[in-house]
């Protein structure tokens, strides 16, 4: 295995693996099975001891699933990784490890409506209460931070609004008091963004998006220090059981190679769009963290390479405008999720984010008229007429 550190688009492809061990074979093995044989009874007590290295059983430990571990804690330069059967597999895995009943949890003020769901189910089912914050300013954390406020739970950009939070800002005054970071990095991916060099404590993804790229995986993904992925590879992982199979690890490590090439052009593509959005009469507001004149742009110069691929927007008129709109396209489809080579547009306010109550969605700031695109790998003057024709009929 090479062991000297090289650049991202050359750790994508090697890191984490190395042929010698898996019989020369170019590309890691798929190793398709649920358990391991022991050469002896002593072996097999040795193992569940801990006392010898080695695969015990796949919900343990998979070969094919540790290669895709141990390269996303590289690219998300941190110590170790534990991949998951689904985004909200991780996510509820690393908040059920850092909470007890009693305590608290920070959270940016939007987040994917799942872990908002799953948020309020901690509350009602175990006493874990939650806030939603800004987090703009370190007094502002300070009031909110409460003594029982047991994690800072952070998504930037924010889904679908791209607001966004300074990572640095946040981590360096919850490292003073002890509180552990999460971030999920699912809209940026290690080639964008890596919240753990800025003093954040663990990453999540839902590998399903970017990471996956290609639309035929639901994954996810959690990076942080080795004791802590440690204890919930052995806790909340084993023992709720929310593992990824091999076969979706293989396809990930073969998705994952081109990660730094489709963002390039999801960025690309993402840039020509607004720029074409925000001057189109029918379009009344673009969020997007590469617009200069987005209220946290010194952010986004700050901890983030490129703008990413995906764009919000409203359109003038009602929720039925933007609902017609979407029915015009005919290239765009219309579908939930992100990160795919097919460009996809969603409505928040009836689909991702339809578990929050009305109220909240708009404290949020997710209108009736907003709508949410991941711009995908076509040649973007395609997506763009595409739009245009669309919002032409409307
Ligand atoms: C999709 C998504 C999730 C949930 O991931 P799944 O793989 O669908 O379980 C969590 N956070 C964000 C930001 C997402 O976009």
């Amino acid at each position: 295995m090479k062991n000297k550190k090289s650049r991202f688009e050359t750790e994508v492809i090697h890191s984490g693996y190395s042929a010698d061990e898996h019989q020369g074979s170019l590309v890691p093995p798929l190793y398709q099975t649920s358990t391991f044989t022991f050469a002896s009874s002593e072996q097999g007590e040795k193992r569940f001891a801990g006392q010898e290295e080695g695969f015990i059983y796949s919900r343990l430990g998979n070969p094919t699933v540790k290669i895709l571990e141990e390269r996303m804690a590289v690219l998300e330069q941190g110590e170790a990784g534990l991949a998951f059967s689904s985004g909200m597999a991780a996510v509820s895995a690393v908040l059920v490890a850092l909470t007890k009943a009693g305590d608290h949890i920070l959270c940016s003020k939007g987040v994917y409506g799942c872990t908002y769901g799953l948020l309020e189910l901690l509350k009602e089912k175990y006493g874990i209460e939650h806030d939603f914050s800004i987090m703009d300013s370190t007094e502002r954390l300070e009031r909110e931070i409460r003594p029982n406020t047991a994690c800072i739970y952070i998504e930037t950009p924010i889904n679908p609004t791209m607001k966004l939070v300074d990572l640095e800002m946040v981590a360096r005054l919850a490292n003073e008091k002890g509180i552990p970071v999460v971030v999920d990095n699912t809209f940026c991916s290690p080639y964008i963004q890596t919240p753990l060099t800025l003093g954040c404590d663990v990453v999540i993804h839902s590998a399903t998006k970017y990471i996956c790229g290609h639309g035929d995986v639901i994954a996810g993904l959690v990076i942080g220090k080795k004791e802590f992925i440690r204890q919930v590879s052995r806790t909340t992982q084993k023992d709720i059981g929310g593992i990824i199979s091999p076969f979706d690890a293989w396809l990930l490590l073969r998705g994952i190679k081109t990660l730094p090439v489709r963002m390039d052009r999801h960025c690309e593509n993402a840039q020509k769009l607004f720029e074409f959005m925000k001057s189109h009469p029918k379009i009344e507001t673009v969020y997007f963290p590469g617009d200069p004149e987005h209220q946290d742009s010194p952010i986004a110069k700050k901890q983030m390479k490129h703008s990413g691929g995906l764009i919000s927007f409203t359109i003038t008129g009602t929720k039925e405008s933007a609902q017609q709109v979407m029915n015009q396209l005919q290239l765009i489809k219309i579908a939930v999720s992100l990160g795919d080579a097919e460009t996809l547009i969603q409505h928040p306010a009836t689909m991702t984010h339809a578990v929050i109550p009305e109220e909240e969605r708009r404290k949020m700031g997710i209108e009736d008229t907003l709508l949410r695109l991941s711009v995908g790998l076509e040649a973007w003057e395609d997506i763009q007429a595409d739009l245009e024709q669309a919002l032409e009929k409307v």
